[in-house]
């Protein structure tokens, strides 16, 4: 009788055509080394090529005649394998958002690689960042080049340091140089090395950490001692906490999260990149100390694979990081918390396009743990499951700290124009900057960005032209031609508004560069920064531009959404929103949305230092919701008239929505193809009103050539997540499919 051992592999290309598992015979030899989840090498094709491919099964049962499987030929040791929970998630994610299987176990894995932790030296500054930039300045000028790099490098990294590696390797800077800095005490070399590294500096003790952490008060400690409650009884809940910004939610997660490790319990802590400051970081270190771990972008592979050491070992028990921590491999999760649970980074852009919240939920619901979210301005998907009784809502209705919410003033643009004032600036902005930049506080102007492809509407009346069947703005085209992206509606540009008939109707797009020339001849005494994607290109000018501002070094700073979120400027009191129209007709179900959570958010940055603050908001729109409810910091009042909205026109959350893209770089191939899908889509989905189910499209892209490829658009709107599901399936397993076509899904897309 046969006794060998038969594993199903998944090839490691992500290649659709092998998007199934194959079948090799387990050698004796390798017998107690594998197990599912084992990154095997195997002979692979006609040619016996060795490929690799991760094992997602083992059985005793050969699927074919034994005698014609291949044999494994052994492990890649150097590899990290999946867990076994990990491939059902995986396999999960591919049925839910759709991806090949490949795809799917590698999102799931959260280092590829093992990496021994190197004995890295790390470059510290010994002065003060002000003496840093001298000292830069002094290398400048007597051209000190090697010098100057490194410090250049260090004032970008001045909280972390750099590693000595990076310095002497990819920086080009000699030992000779390092030492003569030492020796002149400007920066240090810490040989130092520990798992920490991930924590920089704010994993080390300083003066100023003499406070514990604060008593948490009242509304804070009901809800904290409600899903407490819960844990003891053994119930694994979701939440959802909603409380404005600064209301004190940081501090109820750490409290849960207390209950939940001293129960033996580890802690997934989901916070967007953005948000993940040094500032963060530290009073989690503080509060947590060594079990902490934390994972960025910007950690090396061996920082990485030292951390899912350590969440695997048990040694860190809550693990801080973006999207992709949700992954973590911990063997008793107790807890996911989503902090700022409405951002769009919480969806990823890669297939498979998972929506985080619902990977928590997945995760939760199978391995017992809870899942609290939390945010200012829930997204209406979390909030309408509140709706439903599937959330439980706590609320935090004051600012932890005692500040006040800031004055909010709504200023109509159309007035402006009938009152002669051409300027982007209202007659109220410019009143209240010129008071702010006699008593020296500081202003921040916000333009809008999201949504600058290009909707048109009138400076006049402040009309914005829109698709009569979707409800979104139209978009300009570069051919002249007016189009909606979700159903491909078509129309001449106009040169006359249609509701009032002033010639002044266009596409918008005003810069940051544009208001920081007219802020430089409207007032030629204040200093003025400016922040967008054409001045942080360089790795460093981020984190300067945020920190002169801090300094004062400025009195104004102007930004697109970059400056929104994250940095509190004591000293900010005005707060002006230039255009917040721009993302409220872009070309997205979601634009009322989004353009409530800026608003609400870039409202949240004036008066934070104990002096009340105002914020101006310009509009053509003064009476719409997504601005109105905002002034009034109204969440519900918003939720109402959205979801309304939602639900008149089919869109998520009221319905679920699927699409579907056809790419290539053969457009009379992919218009072939697309075709035949409408074909079978049609027949699938039959157009009748009560149907439950619609079809839209097909249509081409937002942007339809990209790199050169082409890309077509479908959109369905269904009650039945399951059947848009089958519709994926039946889609990619048809027999009659083009291979050469991409075909990539997203569900409920951001
Ligand atoms: P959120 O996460 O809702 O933005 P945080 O938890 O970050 O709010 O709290 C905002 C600020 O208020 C922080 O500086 C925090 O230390 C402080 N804070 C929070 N809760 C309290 C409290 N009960 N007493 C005093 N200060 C508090
Ligand atoms: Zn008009
Ligand atoms: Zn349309």
């Amino acid at each position: 009788m046969d006794q060998s051992l038969f594993a199903d592999v998944i090839i490691n290309v992500s290649v659709e055509a092998l998007d199934r598992s194959f079948q090799y015979r387990i050698p004796e030899s390798l017998a107690d080394k594998i197990t599912a989840g084992t990154k095997v090498t195997i002979p692979f094709g006609n040619g016996n090529r060795m490929t690799t491919g991760y094992v997602i099964k083992v059985s005793d049962k050969p699927a074919i005649e034994a005698s014609r499987i291949k044999e494994i030929d052994s492990v890649c040791e150097k590899e990290i394998g999946i867990d076994d929970r990990m491939i059902s998630l995986a396999f999960w994610m591919k049925e839910q958002f759709g991806s090949t299987a490949n795809e799917a176990l590698k999102c799931v894995i959260p280092v590829k690689k093992i990496v021994r932790n190197k004995q890295d030296k790390r470059i510290l500054p010994a002065v003060t960042f002000e003496r840093l930039k001298e000292e830069r300045e002094k290398a400048e000028k007597k051209h000190y080049t090697a010098k100057f790099r490194l410090l250049t490098e260090l004032i970008s990294e001045y909280k972390e340091g750099l590693s000595e590696e990076l310095v002497t390797g990819k920086f080009g800077v000699s030992r000779t140089t390092i030492n003569a800095l030492v020796r002149d005490g400007i920066i240090k070399v810490d040989e130092k090395i520990t798992y920490r590294s991930s924590l920089g500096k704010a994993g080390e003790a300083s003066e100023e950490d003499g406070t514990p952490w604060v008593t948490l008060n009242s509304e804070q400690q009901a809800v904290s001692d409600s899903i407490i409650s819960d844990i003891r009884e053994g119930k694994h809940e979701k939440y959802l906490i909603r409380g404005i910004t600064g209301s004190g939610k940081t501090e109820v997660y750490m409290s849960v999260i207390d209950e939940v490790v001293a129960s033996g319990k580890s802690v997934i802590m989901l916070i967007p990149e953005i948000a993940l400051t040094y500032q963060t970081v530290k009073r989690f270190y503080k509060r947590f100390g060594d079990s902490i771990s934390v994972i960025n972008s910007r950690l090396s592979a061996g920082e990485r694979y030292d951390q899912y050491l350590r969440a695997k070992n048990g040694e860190a028990k809550i693990v801080i990081g973006p999207r992709s921590a949700v992954f973590t491999p911990f063997d008793n999760l107790g807890l996911i918390v989503i902090d700022e649970e409405h951002e769009g980074s919480y969806k990823s852009e890669l297939s498979p396009r998972y929506s985080t919240r619902e990977v928590a939920f997945r995760r939760a619901e199978t391995e017992g743990a809870l899942v609290i979210l939390g945010s200012a301005t829930p997204s209406l998907e979390s909030y309408s499951a509140v709706e439903a009784g599937r959330i439980k809502l706590f609320e935090l209705t004051k600012r932890a700290g005692g500040a006040e919410l800031p004055r909010v003033w709504i200023t109509d643009l159309r007035e402006e124009l009938k009152n002669r004032n051409y300027s982007i600036f209202s007659l109220k902005l410019r009143e209240l900057m010129l008071d702010r930049l006699q008593k020296k506080e500081q202003i921040m102007l916000f333009i809008n960005r999201r949504g600058l492809s290009g909707f048109v509407n009138c400076r006049s009346c402040g009309h914005v032209i829109k698709c009569p069947h979707c409800d979104v703005s139209l978009n300009l085209h570069n051919n002249g031609k007016l189009i909606c992206h979700y159903c491909g509606y078509e129309q001449a540009m106009v040169s006359k508004c249609p509701e009032c008939g002033s010639p002044y109707i266009k596409a918008f797009g005003t810069g940051t560069q544009k208001v920081e020339e007219l802020l430089n001849k409207e007032f030629p005494s204040a200093k003025v920064l400016r922040m967008d994607a054409d001045t942080t290109r360089k790795k460093d000018s981020y984190s300067e531009i945020l920190s002169q501002f801090a300094n004062h070094e400025a009195d104004i700073l102007v930004g697109t959404q970059m400056i929104v979120k994250g940095h509190d400027f004591h000293k900010v009191t005005l707060v002006g929103i230039l255009l917040a129209d721009m993302s409220l007709y872009s070309s997205d179900y979601r634009s009322a949305e989004v353009t409530f959570q800026l608003l609400s958010q870039a409202a949240g940055r004036a008066g934070r230092g104990g002096v009340k603050g105002d914020v101006v908001i310009q509009t053509y729109n003064p009476e719409h919701y997504a601005v109105t409810c905002a002034a009034l910091h109204d969440y519900e009042g918003f939720y109402k008239e959205e979801i309304t909205f939602r639900r008149l026109m089919n869109y998520p959350p009221s319905r679920n929505m699927l699409k579907i893209v056809l790419s290539s770089e053969k457009e009379e191939q992919l218009l072939k193809e697309t075709g035949k899908v409408r074909g079978e889509l049609y027949r699938l989905i039959p157009d009748s009103p009560d149907s439950g189910t619609k079809l839209f499209g097909p249509s081409k892209a937002e942007i339809y050539r990209i790199n050169d490829i082409y890309r077509m658009v479908f959109y369905i709107k269904s009650d039945d997540y399951s059947f848009l599901v089958s519709i994926k399936d039946f889609l990619s397993e048809r027999e009659t499919r083009d291979r050469e076509i991409g075909l990539q899904f997203d569900f409920n897309p951001v």
